[in-house]
Order: C-alpha cells, then structure tokens, then sequence
C-alpha cells in the first residue's frame, strides 16, 4: 500500500538514484550528515522499521543485501548504518529507509 503523498514512494519512482537493484534504491541525502550519507528506499512502503515483519523473509534479506552492495558501489570500506524509528528517534519521513553514512560523520551517530 503506497499512499499518494508519500515523498519516498514518490522519490523512488522519480529519483535518479546513484545504486538500484529491483525493489531498491540509494540516493544522496538532501542535507548530508557525513562526506557520504546515501539513503536506501525499498519500493515497498512501511511506515517504519517497527513493521519490518510485513517484508516477506526473501525482500528482507534482499535490502540487507542491497544495503552492504551500495556502500561497496560508492567506495565504502567503513561506514555506519543508521535507522531512525519513531519520532523520539528522529524519524521524519515515515518510509522505512536506511542511513549510509561514510567519511567524517556529523550527525545521526
Ligand atoms: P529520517 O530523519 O531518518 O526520517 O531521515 C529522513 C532523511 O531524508 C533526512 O536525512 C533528510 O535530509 C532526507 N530527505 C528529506 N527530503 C529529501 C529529498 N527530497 N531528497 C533526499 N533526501 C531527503
Ligand atoms: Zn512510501
């Protein structure tokens, strides 16, 4: 269930992504945190990582993949890898998305 205004279900149609794979994509973070901050969007909308368990197992081990394979695409030997659930967190954008973070880290460590 994709709803209409959701910004990442509308990005992952129409963003220029610097890594995709089906059902993924990773793009720059519009105000970056660190030298190198990529977000990774499954097509797949979930309102956070709290209901991780609507991903089938496969899709679910298939992000995870996706995740090391972009760090790996951009150059990342070390990096962080962040995801804000709720609010309270730090959450602004209620669509499961993963922080990739490499380089001098700024913020969301
Ligand atoms: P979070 O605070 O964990 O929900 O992360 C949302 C992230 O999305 C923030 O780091 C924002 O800078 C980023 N962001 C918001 N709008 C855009 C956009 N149009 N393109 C790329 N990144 C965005
Ligand atoms: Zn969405």
């Amino acid at each position: 269930m994709q709803p209409d205004d959701c910004l990442f279900c509308r990005l992952y149609r129409e963003a220029d992504p610097v890594h995709s794979a089906d059902g993924f994509i990773a793009i720059k973070d519009i105000n970056p945190q660190a030298d190198t901050h990529l977000l990774v969007i499954p097509r797949r909308h979930i309102d956070s990582f709290r209901e991780i368990r609507e991903f089938p197992p496969e899709e679910a081990r298939a992000m995870l993949d996706f995740v090391a394979d972009t760090a790996r695409h951009v150059g990342l030997e070390d990096y962080k890898v962040v995801v804000n659930v709720g609010p309270g967190a730090g959450q602004t954008i209620f669509h499961l998305h993963w922080h990739v973070l490499g380089g001098r880290i700024r913020g969301l460590a």
